[in-house]
């Protein structure tokens, strides 16, 4: 089954999954895509994506 966000029903990539699971709640079972996660928290979509570069080259385990 297709992971979808929660808001919008857009599919998710692993990467979104990741993050939401990095910032919010390691423990989420329901994830938003990043449009709807930056309006939630009000940042900008480039921040989001740059965080998951960031965490990507942590090597954090939550990103393959
Ligand atoms: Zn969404």
């Amino acid at each position: 089954m297709e992971t979808c966000c929660f808001q919008c029903g857009a599919p998710l990539s692993a990467d979104e999954i990741a993050i939401y699971r990095r910032i919010v709640n390691r423990g989420a079972e329901q994830f938003l895509c990043i449009h709807c996660f930056a309006k939630e928290f009000s940042v900008e979509e480039k921040l989001i994506l740059e965080k998951i570069e960031q965490f990507k080259k942590m090597g954090c385990t939550l990103f393959h």
